[in-house]
This record gives structure tokens, sequence and C-alpha cells, in this order.
């Protein structure tokens, strides 16, 4: 059955909110804004067609009764939870449902099921789709001592139920080990509820590279061609572009294969995504599922032309995916800075107002944000602050429309990434696409490092 959606609520804030608002505009639906008292005059609640506020507390947009009680208020037929905040959480889409609307998401059982990466792995394992070797279940300190011994050393520990690249510890020893795991144990607990941890093997010169899935309710499944995230700061993604530039083809459709069958077992609908990691002889191994827009999504959209909001309210509302090709084809490359509100030198944030902004202007360039001048960038929230996002028919000519962009790109009033962005992108190891996850960090320790 479809069900016409024609007034949804954005539970969320930022360049995500602006960028949903953007799509529903296209489809003639009303936009719902919810906001704090901090965001008051935010650009999501300026162009959203009405905004309710959640009150004076910074972190509202986590409450899942407030949001429900605005949800009924407002009369909205669907709820589009962005990425971050409620995006993952089981009971807000609960809730969401219980409530009587539409929940862009896959099922609140499915996303219960997934918020356990061991849950995850273990299905993963059971259809042959190969996984970081380490524990399926969660672990005590006994068993992780004999699963490193086998595995040998470095270990990551990482929490069952952890995101954003937090949670994750590597463990290069055995005294280590017996150090860290009570700490680990300890601080997953303060932060994600769920003191579960497991082991994986540290995959070293790892490459991440993540399929982009679309699945609607009536069993199709497609891959919308990949994304690689290798340059990462603290297991967090700085720059993306898609395709990858370093999987063959038979590596592509054997994840494409992968992550396709993975969805169909478990009857996921919405857009999702299937992360892998690739050690350097080509194996690759699943590591998460993420159930949710990624922050990534517009370098596929930019190679692709689907614009994947769309296509998540057209999945919600019952209908069946138009794209039919379950491999999707893609047109060049995109690649995608993430600016951070941040000194680019000591990498400290910088909140503050924005006093003065002048955009680039290139019709390959796109830029997903929510600042205009007298815009206060809170320290409350996440300090990304926009993406800047460059299509080229080739890797080269994407690459070097961003490093114009980010150059002609100027935000006053606070200090932004952008020159540690732009210095990333003119390195020899990022022109010829040979970088791994440790490559920034790296990087930035040599910087840091008197010549
Ligand atoms: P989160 O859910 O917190 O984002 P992930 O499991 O997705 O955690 O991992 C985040 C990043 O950590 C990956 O992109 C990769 O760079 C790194 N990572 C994760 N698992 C491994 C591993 N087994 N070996 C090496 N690096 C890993």
């Amino acid at each position: 059955m479809v069900e016409r959606i024609s007034k949804l609520l954005i539970a969320n804030r930022g360049e995500i909110a602006v960028r949903i608002i953007k799509t529903c505009r296209k489809l003639g639906i009303k936009a719902v804004a919810i906001y704090t008292q901090v965001d008051a005059s935010a650009m999501h609640v300026r162009l959203a067609d009405e905004a309710y506020s959640l009150g004076s507390d910074p972190y509202s947009y986590l409450d899942v009764h407030k949001i429900i009680e605005i949800v009924k208020r407002s009369g909205v037929d669907a709820v589009h939870p962005g990425y971050g905040f409620l995006s993952e959480k089981a009971v807000f889409a609960k809730a969401v449902e219980d409530a009587g609307v539409i929940w862009i998401g896959p099922r609140w059982s499915v996303i219960e099921m997934l918020e356990s990466k061991s849950i995850t792995r273990s299905i993963a394992h059971s259809l042959g789709i190969p996984v970081v070797p380490g524990t399926l279940g969660p672990i005590t300190l006994a068993e992780a001592r004999k699963v490193a011994d086998e595995l040998g050393f470095p270990v990551l520990l990482k929490a069952d139920r952890g995101g954003g690249g937090r949670g994750i510890r590597i463990v290069r020893s055995p005294e280590e080990l017996e150090r860290l795991f009570k700490v680990a144990v300890e601080e997953i607990k303060t932060s994600f509820g769920s003191d579960k941890v497991y082991v994986e093997k540290f995959i070293p010169r790892a490459r991440h590279i993540e399929v982009q899935i679309l699945a609607d309710q009536h069993g199709n499944v497609i891959a919308l061609s990949e994304r690689e995230c290798s340059i990462q700061r603290r297991y967090q993604k700085v720059i993306e572009e898609a395709p990858s530039p370093i999987i063959t083809e038979s590596e592509r459709m054997k994840i494409y294969d992968y992550s396709i069958r993975f969805m169909k077992h478990i009857k996921y609908s919405n857009a999702g995504t299937i992360e892998f990691i690739r050690d350097e002889n080509g194996n690759l191994y699943l590591i998460e599922v993420n159930k949710r827009i990624q922050v990534e999504h517009p370098v596929t959209e930019m190679i692709t032309g689907v614009d994947i909001v769309e296509q998540q309210i057209k999945i919600a509302e019952g209908r069946e995916l138009e794209i039919k090709e379950s491999i999707y084809k893609f047109n060049g490359h995109a690649i995608e800075a993430r600016v951070y509100a941040e000194d680019p030198n000591t990498m400290l944030p910088s909140p503050g107002i924005i006093t003065w902004l002048e955009f680039p202007r290139n019709e390959y360039v796109r830029i997903d944000h929510a600042l205009a001048p007298g815009i206060e960038i809170s320290h409350f929230y996440d300090p990304m602050i926009a993406k800047v996002i460059a299509w080229g028919s080739t890797r080269e000519e994407a690459r070097l429309r961003l490093v114009k962009a980010l150059s002609e790109f100027k935000i006053n009033g606070i200090k932004t990434s952008i020159p540690l962005l732009i210095d990333i992108l003119v390195t020899r190891e990022f022109i010829e696409g040979k970088f791994d996850t440790q490559f920034l960090t790296e990087f930035l320790n040599k910087r840091k490092s008197p010549r």
C-alpha cells in the first residue's frame, strides 16, 4: 500500500536538516523543523515551513518524548531522522511508528538487531560474508586474552554498540590488554549504555570502502555504487570519494553482492550502507551496517544523479524502487571534504558567530551547509559546518575543482579546517590514490614534528 507523505518532521539540525528540506520542496512536501533555544535562528528553522521549539536544553534533539509530542501536535505524517542523534535508535523509530506516523528508515526491529555490531558480524558470517577475524559475540577479559593471543597483537577492542569512531581502542600487547580492558568497558558503559565489547584483529594499512544500498519494502535491493572513506582522523571520516580509486572490478562486484545479500536476508528497507575494510592483499571484510543516510551521501548522488533522500521518502511511502538495475552505472568521480569549525593547526574547536561568508561558484561544486552571516556555531553541536563536494569526469578533475573551491570558500568569525583539507588534497599520496586509514594521522604527526 502506498501512503503519500505530505508533511514531514525533520528530527535533526544543521546541514542535513537543510539538505532534507531541499528534497521536501522538490516533492511538494511541507517541512517541519524542531529546534533548541541555541538554534532559534538557525538555517533549518528559517527554511522550514513550520518550526517547533524543544526548549532551552541544547541536548533536546535527543529527547524522544519531547519530539514525539511535537510529532503529534504538528500533524505530520512522517519523520526523517537525518544522521546522528536518534537516527539509529530503535526506541525512537518505534515511538514514531507507535504514534501512527511513517518512519523514514528501516523497521525498528531491524534497527534494534543491527544496533549490536556483534549480531551484525554473526549474520554476515552465517551468510558466508567475510568479517574481520575476531570474536563473533561479546567477551570477558579471559576470553579476550585467549583470542588476542591467537590473532596476534595489535587487536582492536570495540564497543558492541559503538559508533562514530568512538568506542574503538587499539591494544598492542598483553600488558596493554590487562590495563585497557577494564578502562574500555567502563568508558563504553558510560557512553553507550552497554558494557559489551568484542575483539577484532587490527588490519594494518586498511582502506575503508562502503556500499550505498537502496532497498524497498517489496524485497528489491540495489547497490548504488561504492565510496571510499580512508582519509580518517580518530576513526572518523574527513575526505570521501566515489568511486573508490583502488578496488578492482571483481572486488567491486564482490562487495556489491555481499551487501545486497546481507540486506535481502534481513529484509531491510531504506537507504543503508555496508562498510568494509580492505587489507593490503585485497581481502575485503564487512565491519558495520549503517541504517540511515550517511554524511558522505552527496558523492554518490553526484556520480549517479540519484537523490537519495527522495528515494528514502518514496521507499517509506511504500513505493517500489524505480531503479531496476541491481548494479547502478555511475558517471565520473566525486570527492567530498568535511569542513570543521576548528583551528587548522591545533585542531581545537573554534565556535563563534559567522561574520562574513563567500561561497565558491562552480556548476560542478556542491556545498551542503546551514551557514549564513550572523549564525552562531555553538560548541554544543557537531563542529562539522559544511561539506564541499566536487564532481569531475576524472578523479583528477574532481580533485582540482575541490582544491579550487576550498580555496575560494571564505568564512570569517570562526576558524575552519579548510587549510588542512587543501594540504591533504595536494599530497602525492592523495593525488595517486595511495593512502590508507592511517595516512592522515601520520601526515598530522609529521606536520607537528619540527623539520
Ligand atoms: P564506528 O561504528 O565507530 O564508526 P567502525 O567499526 O565503522 O566504527 O570503524 C571505524 C573505522 O575504524 C573504520 O573506518 C576503520 O578505519 C577503522 N577500523 C575498524 N575496524 C578496523 C580493523 N579491524 N582494523 C583496522 N582498522 C579498523
